[in-house]
C-alpha cells in the first residue's frame, strides 16, 4: 500500500511530517508520497497572507522528506494545467502504481471538507483513506462528521473508528498521530511578524523559506531569533 499526503504545503512544517511518519508506521506503507498542490481549489491569498510560488512549496517538501527512505514526493499537480482536483490526481496516480492500493491521507479538517471538493463521491472509491487526528483533535464516531454524499456508501464499525465502502471496498480510518498544533498559516503569519519559526519547520526548509524571502517583504537578514 502506498500513501498520498496532498495540501497545499504552504509552507511544509513538522505537523505534515510527524502525521505522516505515524501513517506509514501504523499501516506498514510501502512509503508516503507527498503531492503538494499547485492552485488549490479551496485556498486562497487574502490580504498579506500569500500562497507561495508552486515551484517553491514542491522545493521546500523536496528538502523536507530528504533521508527519509519511505517518504516521496511527486511533482504531478504542478506539472498539470488547471486547478489541482484530488480526483484528477488519484486517478493518474493510480495508474502510476497499479499493482498498489493508495490510501489518501488527511487530517480531521480535511476529511470533514471532503464532501465539498470535486467528484467527492469517487474520492471514497478511488482510494481508502486514513484520517489523521489533529489539534483541535474531535473525538467520536466517524458517523458524527463524515461527508454527507458518502453516508449512505459506507458501512461504519460499531466502534466508529473506520468504514467500509459497501461497493469498492475501500476503506476510512481514523487514525490518531501526536498532536502537534502546528499550521502553515501560524507560520506564515510568524514570518510576517519577522518571528523565529525555528523547530516548526526542519532546518533546511527554514533556511530556503528564510532565503526566498517569499512571506516576507525580503530574505531576512542574520539569524537572530526574535521570539519574546
Ligand atoms: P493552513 O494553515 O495554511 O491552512 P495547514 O497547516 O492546514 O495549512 P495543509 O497543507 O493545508 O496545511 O495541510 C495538508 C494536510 O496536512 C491536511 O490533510 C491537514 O489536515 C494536515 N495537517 C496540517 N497540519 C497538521 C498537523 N499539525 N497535524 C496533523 N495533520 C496536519
Amino acid at each position: 500500500m502506498i500513501g498520498l499526503y496532498g495540501g497545499t504545503f504552504n509552507p511544509i512544517h513538522e505537523g505534515h511530517l510527524r502525521a505522516a511518519e505515524e501513517v506509514v508506521e501504523a499501516l506498514d506503507l510501502e512509503c508516503m508520497v507527498f503531492v503538494p498542490s499547485a492552485r488549490p481549489p479551496h485556498k486562497s491569498e487574502a490580504g498579506d497572507d500569500v500562497i507561495a510560488p508552486a515551484k517553491l512549496r514542491l522545493d521546500w517538501v523536496t528538502l523536507a522528506v530528504r533521508g527519509n527512505a519511505r517518504f516521496a514526493v511527486d511533482a504531478i499537480e504542478v506539472e498539470r494545467p488547471g486547478p489541482s482536483y484530488l480526483v484528477d490526481t488519484i486517478r493518474a496516480l493510480r495508474a502510476r502504481h497499479s499493482g498498489s492500493e493508495l490510501v489518501f491521507t488527511a487530517g480531521q479538517d480535511a476529511f470533514n471538507e471532503m464532501g465539498t471538493w470535486r467528484e467527492p463521491g469517487e474520492l471514497f472509491r478511488l482510494a481508502h483513506i486514513a484520517v489523521t487526528t489533529r489539534p483541535p483533535v474531535r473525538r467520536g464516531s466517524l458517523a458524527d462528521w463524515l461527508p454527507e454524499c458518502v453516508r449512505s456508501e459506507v458501512e461504519i464499525a460499531a466502534d466508529g473508528l473506520s468504514a467500509r465502502h459497501r461497493e469498492a471496498n475501500t476503506w476510512i480510518r481514523q487514525l490518531p498521530v501526536t498532536a502537534l498544533d502546528i499550521s502553515a498559516s501560524r507560520i506564515r503569519a510568524l514570518l510576517r511578524a519577522g518571528r523565529s519559526i525555528r523547530y516548526l519547520v526542519p532546518e533546511r526548509v527554514r533556511a530556503a523559506i528564510e532565503a526566498s524571502g517569499c512571506y516576507t517583504a525580503g530574505p531576512r537578514e542574520g539569524e537572530e531569533d526574535t521570539i519574546s
